[in-house]
């Protein structure tokens, strides 16, 4: 498997958006966008101005009740051949959404920060999603890439960099076991955790041929929210979103 690493600083802008390299149109709200809310709070002021920018409703984005799971939902009208997913409608409990071509919703959104946020197209079948792996829901992208097979386009947001992510050394052995030890770090005694590496493992294992990664660290890009750096006290989540289509508004 081939990783193509770009930095932000090299992407363009619309408005408070990081215009993401991939097969459909892909952003990432910046901090400067303000804080777009816990998961599916679609009448969150901010980010109903921020989705203004991109031309999109709140409304027009399928979201999820995040909940560190690694449920993928698949939000449908009518039957499709994603048999092996649930079809539902949203906001359900998930991390993961994914929408056929001939859904209503025009795009797929989760929010983030710290955790990776995970973009999904695959052509075959015309499903474009988005993923929230943090360490618990690590694992989230396997069960996307089952469902929708190897042949599927893969891109790795901005996510905390494996050295900035004390964790734990329960948490760090628990990772390991389940992901590998290559996931874990430790220096000087201190226990570090690297989702990315623990994702690039699960794609590279379903047989997906390349992964494109967007390598800068939240906790160290002061651009993007980072709740290890923000902490509590002005704690804020970016917005994920992928439009299904490229007809934009
Ligand atoms: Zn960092």
């Amino acid at each position: 498997m081939t990783v193509d690493s770009v930095t932000l600083s090299a992407l363009p802008r619309r408005a408070n958006w990081i215009e993401l390299p991939f097969a459909r149109p892909a952003f990432f709200s910046t901090r400067t966008a303000g804080d777009m809310g816990r998961s599916f709070e679609t009448e969150n002021a901010t980010r109903v101005a921020a989705l203004g920018d991109l031309g999109l409703t709140a409304s027009d984005v399928a979201w999820v009740k995040q909940e560190h799971t690694r449920d993928v939902v698949y939000v449908s009208e009518r039957n499709s051949r994603l048999k092996s997913c649930k079809s539902v409608r949203v906001p359900a409990v998930a991390d993961g959404v994914l929408l056929p071509g001939m859904a209503k919703y025009r795009a797929a959104g989760v929010t983030v920060a710290d955790c990776l946020p995970i973009y999904l197209h695959n052509n075959r079948d015309g499903v474009t999603g988005v993923l929230h792996s943090g360490w618990k829901g690590t694992g989230i992208l396997d069960r996307a890439l089952e469902i929708l097979g190897a042949d599927t386009e893969v891109l790795f947001g901005p996510c905390i960099a494996g050295l900035c992510y004390a964790v734990p050394a329960q948490r760090a052995t628990a990772f390991a076991s389940e992901w590998g030890d290559e996931c874990v770090e430790n220096r000087g005694g201190r226990w570090f955790l690297d989702i990315r590496r623990a994702n690039l493992g699960i794609a590279d294992r379903r047989g997906v041929r390349s992964v494109r990664i967007v390598s800068d660290c939240t906790h160290c890009n002061s651009d993007l929210w980072s709740y290890r750096r923000d902490g509590n006290a002005i704690f804020g989540l970016a917005a994920a979103v992928v439009l299904k289509d490229d007809h934009q508004r």
